[in-house]
């Protein structure tokens, strides 16, 4: 018998952070780089969050705070969910963590049963994969086809569930592919999960604010209001607020399951950081003004990758209309051999060749179940950018 948990036989390192660590490993060789495999924004955090930060430090507030969540920030996450969602939740509905991947960890941890099936649409978030097989449920892949710009249909949903499926993890706008939703087209998939009644919903709002070209968000409960009993509204503060390294996150759901996972977190990590706490109410709670800066930011920068990319010899790019990122198809360079003498055999290939011979980081679809595809990350300046693409572009057409 061996020392390490079975568990972990099941499951893969994060790819988004080993992408992330090569390229730093390369660069600190003093090779030339250019990420775009993480998938934060540029954006520093925003200052007034920050000046929250340091007053609650001066004023002592760096003590163990209730498991999941202070007084404040549940208040301020619950007048948020009626002013951007429409929706009631009490503070008892609301449970906050380190980070949203925490928050969905307790979520899946709290409630799988080996067996237990979880309905994934693919391209997906490379952890939804992992932390259900962690808890020894069975992933089973509801897939999207470029066509429909990665985009679920109510067929392919239908499809995927069974007697034995318990949660389906919905995400949008969509890590890896930035799909989003129009209220008709959400409303259509909803109409599924109405219909069968033992299936919980996790929908995962991360990039809630990262919209574009004037579509307007709405979460699954607000368009179909009978799932409110069995739905897990995640969110957090990495995306929107540049907070990524602060580590908040929350969901809001029924008293039950909000229970439950923060039993769970009570014996493992116990509360998020007091410090990042206070800095979340003011996220929430202060201007959001420099939230449609940064989309429009973001919006030039996609139409920018989006049209180098489609120049590039056998690449396919779909423009999707939120997060930050694209998701191009590689398929029309599977079978070459790159000026390197890489044989490009699959997505995996194409992107260690093109970090090693173009020094640019990608992350192959593979990591999100989708080949052979590639994912970036356009978070990033301009001039980057515009780099990275004609890299892109010199690999992409001198291969053979
Ligand atoms: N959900 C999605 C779809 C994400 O892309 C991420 C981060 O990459 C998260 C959740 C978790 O974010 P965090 O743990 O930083 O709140």
């Amino acid at each position: 018998m061996g020392f390490l948990a079975d568990s972990l036989n099941r499951i893969q390192p994060s790819a988004t952070l080993a992408v992330t660590s090569k390229a730093l490993e390369l660069k600190a060789q003093g090779r030339d780089i250019i990420s775009l495999g993480a998938g934060e924004p540029d954006f520093d955090t925003p200052e007034h969050i920050k000046d929250a930060a340091i007053k609650a430090m001066r004023e002592g507030k760096t003590k163990y705070t209730n498991v999941d969540g202070i007084p404040e920030l549940k208040a301020a996450i619950s007048a948020k969910f009626k002013r951007e969602n429409g929706l009631d939740y009490k503070p008892s509905q609301i449970s906050v963590g380190t980070g949203g991947k925490q928050v969905l960890f307790n979520a899946l941890m709290a409630t799988i049963n080996p067996g237990d099936e979880v309905v994934i649409p693919t391209p997906c978030w490379v952890s939804y994969i992992d932390i259900v097989r962690l808890g020894d449920g069975k992933p089973v892949f509801a897939e999207t086809r470029i066509e429909d710009g990665f985009k679920l249909t109510p067929a392919a949903l239908d499809k995927a569930i069974t007697p034995k499926t318990k949660w389906v993890l919905f995400n949008a706008p969509c890590n890896p592919t930035g799909a989003a939703y129009t209220r008709d087209e959400l409303k259509a998939l909803m109409d599924v999960l109405a219909k069968h009644k033992h299936v919980w919903l996790l929908t995962d709002d991360m990039y809630e604010h990262l919209i574009f070209d004037g579509l307007k968000f709405h979460t699954p409960v607000e368009v179909e209001p009978s799932l409110y009993e069995r739905t897990l509204t995640l969110n957090g503060f990495s995306k929107a607020y540049c907070m990524t390294g602060w580590r908040l996150g929350y969901g809001a759901g029924p008293e039950m399951l909000i229970k439950a996972m923060s039993k769970l977190q009570s014996q493992s990590t116990s509360n998020p950081c007091s410090i990042t706490q206070y800095a979340g109410v003011a996220a929430l709670n202060g201007p959001q003004d420099f939230i449609p800066r940064h989309n429009k930011s973001f919006m030039e920068r996609r139409d920018l990758v989006v049209s180098m990319l489609n120049q590039s010899t056998g690449i396919k790019c779909p423009k999707p209309q939120g997060a930050f990122y694209v998701y191009p198809s590689c398929e029309g360079l599977i079978g070459k051999t790159s000026a390197g003498g890489a044989k490009i055999v699959n997505d995996e290939a194409f992107v260690t060749a093109l970090l090693e011979e173009e020094g640019v980081a990608v992350v192959q679809g593979a990591a999100f179940a989708m080949s052979p595809c590639f994912r970036i990350s356009y978070a990033t300046d301009t001039k980057s950018l515009e780099e990275s693409c004609r890299r892109i572009q010199r690999f992409c057409g001198n291969m053979k």
